[in-house]
């Protein structure tokens, strides 16, 4: 499991996250919602510890994870961004393997054969050797989620992962990130494709400045949304 402990975050002296505590159960999907600037990235940002975190805590299977090496923890928490972030000059096959042997010091060839089957599992066996440029956008981002998954993470952070692809490419990555739930993988999802958060998610977290306003079932926050900030954002958004 995955557990924030009254999370405070800043930026200086501006503190955009305020004691935030919610509770990823193992196997299931969390799904972040919220306007622009309301502390989504930040807060998957403290959890991968690109971003110290002020006040409270971070459990990762029980353990606190500040204080332990951002590198170790990175094997254990796989994050995808809005932009893949792939290495231009590597094949898909060298851009997931590249973690495997750099960060976890598995032998080049095992590396590589890992590589393939995890392509293979997000669909892009024949792809393998193609450079990023040479890729269409979602499958960019799928060699993405192939490079995180790699490393057999215990959890998967996603930050607007479809935010950045052309509207025919976001359904594959979408089912793409269903099966993984489905298949039991836990995952926190900050998104703005609310019919994902309705069909998949286990829990919605609706976040507006800095503060988790409103937590519960997909049912609970899409047809019964109590505060009139989820109300309103829901009927810009929906
Ligand atoms: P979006 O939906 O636009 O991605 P978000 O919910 O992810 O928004 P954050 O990126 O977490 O929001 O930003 C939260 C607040 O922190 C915003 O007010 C933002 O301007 C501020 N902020 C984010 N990154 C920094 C930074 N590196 N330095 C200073 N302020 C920052
Ligand atoms: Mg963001």
């Amino acid at each position: 499991s995955l557990e924030l402990r009254n999370l405070t975050m800043a930026y200086g002296e501006i503190e955009v996250l305020r004691d935030v505590s919610l509770t990823v159960a193992p196997g299931t999907t969390t799904c972040i919602i919220g306007p622009s600037g309301s502390g989504k990235s930040t807060l998957l940002r403290g959890i991968n510890r690109l971003h110290e975190p002020k006040t409270g805590d971070v459990l990762l299977a029980g353990d606190s994870i500040l204080g332990t090496n951002p590198d170790t923890l990175r094997t254990r928490i796989g994050m995808v961004f809005q932009h893949f972030n792939l290495f231009p000059d590597h094949t898909a096959e060298e851009n997931v393997a590249l973690a495997l042997w750099a960060v976890k010091g598995m032998p080049k060839a095992q590396a590589m054969a890992k590589a393939r089957q995890r392509l293979a599992e997000v669909g892009l066996a024949e792809r393998a050797d193609h450079r990023p440029r040479d890729l269409s956008g979602g499958q960019q981002q799928r060699v993405a989620i192939a490079r995180a998954l790699a490393m057999e993470p215990e959890v998967m952070l996603f930050d607007e992962a479809t935010s950045a692809l052309d509207p025919e490419l976001v359904k594959g990555v979408l089912n793409l990130m269903a099966g993984l739930g489905r298949r039991g993988m836990t995952m926190l999802v900050v998104t703005h494709e609310m019919g994902f958060a309705r069909k998949v998610a286990d829990q919605v977290v609706f976040m507006d400045e800095g503060e988790v306003v409103e937590a519960g079932t997909p049912t609970q926050l899409f047809d019964n949304p109590r505060s009139e900030r989820l109300q309103r954002f829901l009927s810009e958004v929906l």
